[in-house]
This record gives structure tokens, C-alpha cells and sequence, in this order.
């Protein structure tokens, strides 16, 4: 991909009289003269150019992104992965389009009926018996868990003081201790990149609410001792909370609920088919035990079985109360379930074969220039070092920068922070076997360029519209608007 020439804003290329549309006059007399009251004293300042010129500007804009429509994306912890276009279809269907949130629920049992199967259908997935759908996001699911978790344990007098979160957590968990008012408390990885059993012994009292854990962790490693963690954790009063953030990796294999965990969310915009990033919308559902379900947050989804409807209940004492308007993101809901009713069960077990092995597999390919510092196989994602060309100068950013002028997005880097200079890499189920071998054979060559010529490293890219931005100052100093001059 070679750097487009900087093109004029829209507003630059407008032509006063120039129409993108073209009406016939009104007939005469038909026209109904707005009131002078209602009238702009002034015309807008609007752009004026034709429906070409209009195409070419927003095309050519779009293109100085990246996007999963135009090459791989294999950023760590966040499955960019391609999702099917039916989805979006079924979304965007005026039925479902038009609806209100404050409809009659007699008025919606098509809508209403979707949510309680795409429930039960997650809830069978994760082995959890009830679900939210509020939570907009993953981090505002684990603040319902955690806020979930605290309401029971309060229910029963227990004041407790800290929760426990791996040292290789995603940065939303200890984050979303500290807001449910709990002090969280990191534990080490042993030299398997798993939570260190002696160590987690060491921290577990009956001052320990719970234990949040992503499985497999940031590391895409399988936490194999996770049934003894239960029940260790459950020994001491504590609950299992699970960041289901990386379920593409056991979605049809493995159950959180069968793994001991008590409350998990999901991300349904990296597992079910909502594109992610670009600032939402998302939907972080979260799903309970039995046992917890009476603190979700209302209103709570209903069927009556007399008068065979779905209703949304709201007389229930114990619930920790809304935390998001109406009912969540609808219509991200609606894409996760034309996701799940297209694969079936058999084809979901194939989404977490394949993200396993095309991690495998690209792990494989790269492993002599940047090798995994923890042995074995990975699950969904590897996080892999580059650390070996510090030597010549060369960094992490370097690299990633680099990948760009091969025309890939840049893997996640420096997180986790157990792993110096990390290239967390995920490349998801939907890239084929050639897309992984350029992509491993460019990160091959970048190696090899470190050692021969490091600073075609440090110059890159060169071939994006955008440089090298002042990574502080870029992303505090955001300049979304352009002013006419
Ligand atoms: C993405 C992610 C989150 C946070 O999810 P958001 O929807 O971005 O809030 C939490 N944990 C892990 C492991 C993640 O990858």
C-alpha cells in the first residue's frame, strides 16, 4: 500500500452550486412556505460537490484507516476477527430497525423472544444459568460482576476486603476492582506463564472476595491447575469471576460454569460477530450462577408460561439495579444471534479449532526470529519477545511499526507486561493459510532487516499517510476538527 498524496477536505473541493442530487421544481402552488420564525437567518455552511466527487473523498478517507476489509489485523487480546456480513444484514433489518425501547412488551415479543434465546444460547455456551445484556462493553460487565459479587457477599453480613488478579490480567480487571471498591491484589506467574498455585495460597483468606481470571490468560496460555484454583478459592468464601473477553479461543469446547467460575461476561464484539474498535458501540453480557442471578441488574427478562409471553420484570429486592439505559445494545445482540443460529454448535467448536491452530501455526513460523519466552502450545494467541534485537537497536515499536510498510496491522505490543518487548500476537480463525504465511514471512524479513539495515526499522513506516506520531501528544492532544482557514 503506498501513502495516498494528501487530498483537500471536503470543504475545499466544494463549488458553490454544486448539487449531489437533483429534484424536479415543486409544481406550482404546492410549496407551503416555512414560517419566518422557523427560518436560518443564515444558509448552513455546508460543503457543495457533486455525488463523485462526494464517493471519491469519503472512499479515499476510509482507506488511509485500517480495517479488516482491507488486510489482517492480528491485534493481541482484541480478535479482529472478520465478521460475516449476514449478521450485519439481520441487524440493519427495518423490523428490528425500527423498534422502541419504551414499546409495550405485547408489542415486541419478536425482539424479546431474541434476547431470551440468545440467553439460553449463551448461557449453554458458558454453563451459567441467567444473563444480562446491559453491559455495554467488557469493562462495564466486569463491574457488574464485581459489583454482583459484592451484593452477595453483603447479603450475608461478610464484609470482605480484596480480590485477586493475575499479574498478566488485562488492565480492566484491577481497574474494575478498584471501582467496585475492593483493593486488588496482583499474584505471580510461574515459569509456565500460570497462576503460581503456592503463591495464590499464600494471598487466600476470608478477607478475599474473589478471583478474576481470563482463561486462557493475556499470555493465550490454558491455566491447567484452574479446577484446584476453584476450589481453593471457594474453600475461603470467595467467588470465581471469568473475563470471557478470550472465549474465541474455547467457545464450544470448554464451559466457564464447568471450570468452577460463578460469574462470567463475554465480549460479544470479539467473539459474536460485532466488529470491534472505532469506539462501540459493544455489549459485555454477563452471566450468573443460580445463585447469584437475583442480583442482576433489572429489568430482569421474563417468560410466563400461562399466558405464554416474555415481559421484563422489575420487583426484584435484591438486584444491584440498572447500570445501563433500557436493555443494552440491542443491535449488537441481534448480530450475535444471526451469528450463532448461521454456525450451529458444530460450527462454533470450529471457530476455537481454528483460532487455535492459526495461532499455532503462526507461532511456528516466527518462532526463530521472535520466540515465546513460556514452552508449549498456545491457544488463541502467543505472546511472543523482541527482546533478541535490542542488540541492534531495535525495539518492539520498531517492528510493529515496520509490519505496517508490509501492509499488516501491527500486533499488540508491550503487553503483557510480563514479557519484555512483547509482540502480543492474535491472528483469529478467519485468516486463511496464505494470509498467515506472508504475514509470518514479513515478520521473518523484519528480523532479518534489524540485523542488516535497523534503521529502515526506524524510519518506518513510510508508506502511511501518518508517520510517526508523538505517541503522549497524539493521543492527548487530539485534533478532530478542522477549521476553515
Ligand atoms: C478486551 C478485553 C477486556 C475489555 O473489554 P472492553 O469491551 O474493551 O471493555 C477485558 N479483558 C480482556 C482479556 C480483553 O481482551
Amino acid at each position: 500500500m503506498s501513502a495516498p498524496p494528501d487530498f483537500p477536505t471536503i470543504f475545499e473541493l466544494s463549488k458553490p452550486g454544486r448539487r449531489a442530487w437533483s429534484l424536479p421544481e415543486a409544481p406550482e402552488g404546492s410549496d407551503i412556505p416555512i414560517p419566518d420564525e422557523h427560518r436560518r437567518l443564515e444558509p448552513p455552511r455546508l460543503p457543495e460537490v457533486s455525488e463523485l466527487d462526494l464517493v471519491r473523498h469519503y472512499t479515499r478517507l476510509s482507506h488511509r484507516n485500517w480495517s479488516i476489509d482491507t488486510g489482517a489485523y492480528p491485534l493481541g487480546s482484541c480478535s479482529m476477527k472478520y465478521n460475516p456480513k449476514v449478521a450485519e444484514e439481520v441487524a440493519g433489518h427495518p423490523g428490528w430497525q425500527g423498534l422502541h425501547p419504551l414499546a409495550d412488551d405485547e408489542l415486541v415479543q419478536g425482539a424479546l423472544r431474541l434476547l431470551g434465546e440468545l440467553e439460553r444460547a449463551l448461557c449453554a455456551a458458558t454453563g451459567m444459568a441467567h444473563l444480562t445484556f446491559q453491559p455495554a462493553a467488557g469493562a462495564q460487565g466486569e463491574l457488574t460482576g464485581l459489583l454482583i459479587m459484592r451484593a452477595w457477599h453483603a447479603k450475608k453480613g461478610d464484609v470482605r476486603k480484596r480480590v485477586i488478579v493475575p499479574d498478566s490480567a488485562h488492565g480492566t480487571n484491577p481497574a474494575s476492582v478498584t471501582l467496585a471498591g475492593w483493593k486488588a491484589q496482583e499474584v505471580r506467574s510461574d515459569a509456565r506463564g500460570l497462576v503460581d498455585f503456592d503463591a495464590l495460597q499464600e494471598v487466600l483468606d476470608t478477607d478475599v472476595a474473589g478471583l478474576m481470571l481470563t482463561n486462557p490468560n493475556t499470555l493465550g496460555l490454558f491455566e491447567r491447575d484452574i479446577e484446584k484454583i476453584a476450589q481453593a478459592v471457594h474453600e475461603v468464601g470467595g467467588l470465581l469471576y471469568y473475563d470471557g473477553a478470550n472465549f474465541n479461543s474455547i467457545v464450544g469446547k470448554v464451559r466457564p460454569g464447568d471450570m468452577g467460575f460463578d460469574v462470567v461476561h463475554l465480549n460479544l464484539h470479539k467473539t459474536f460477530a460485532t466488529p470491534h474498535g472505532g469506539g462501540g458501540p459493544g455489549s459485555g453480557p454477563l452471566a450468573v450462577t443460580e445463585e447469584l442471578a437475583p442480583f442482576l441488574p433489572v429489568p430482569v427478562l421474563a417468560w410466563d408460561e400461562q399466558s405464554a409471553t416474555w415481559h421484563w420484570e422489575v420487583d426484584r429486592p435484591d438486584s444491584i439495579g440498572r447500570i445501563h439505559s433500557f436493555y443494552g445494545n440491542f443491535g449488537i445482540d441481534v448480530r450475535a444471534y444471526a451469528y450463532l443460529r448461521s454456525l450451529g454448535p458444530e460450527g462454533l467448536a470450529r471457530v476455537s479449532e481454528r483460532a487455535v491452530l492459526n495461532a499455532n501455526y503462526l507461532k511456528t513460523l516466527i518462532a526463530e526470529a521472535f520466540p515465546t519466552p513460556y514452552p508449549g502450545t498456545c491457544m488463541h494467541e502467543f505472546v511472543a519477545t523482541a527482546k533478541g534485537l535490542k542488540k541492534h537497536g531495535v525495539r518492539a515499536l520498531d517492528v510493529a511499526k515496520r509490519l505496517m510498510d508490509f501492509g499488516f496491522h501491527p500486533p499488540t505490543i508491550y503487553f503483557p507486561l510480563v514479557v519484555e518487548e512483547a509482540l502480543m500476537v492474535e491472528p483469529t480463525e478467519t485468516e486463511s493459510k496464505e494470509t498467515l504465511d506472508s504475514l509470518g514471512e514479513a515478520l521473518v524479513q523484519i528480523a532479518a532487516e534489524a540485523a542488516g539495515d535497523p534503521n529502515l526499522l526506524h524510519d518506518a513506516p513510510t508508506s502511511t499517510p501518518v508517520r510517526r506520531p508523538d505517541e503522549a501528544q497524539a493521543a492527548r492532544h487530539l485534533k478532530v476538527r478542522w477549521k476553515p482557514g
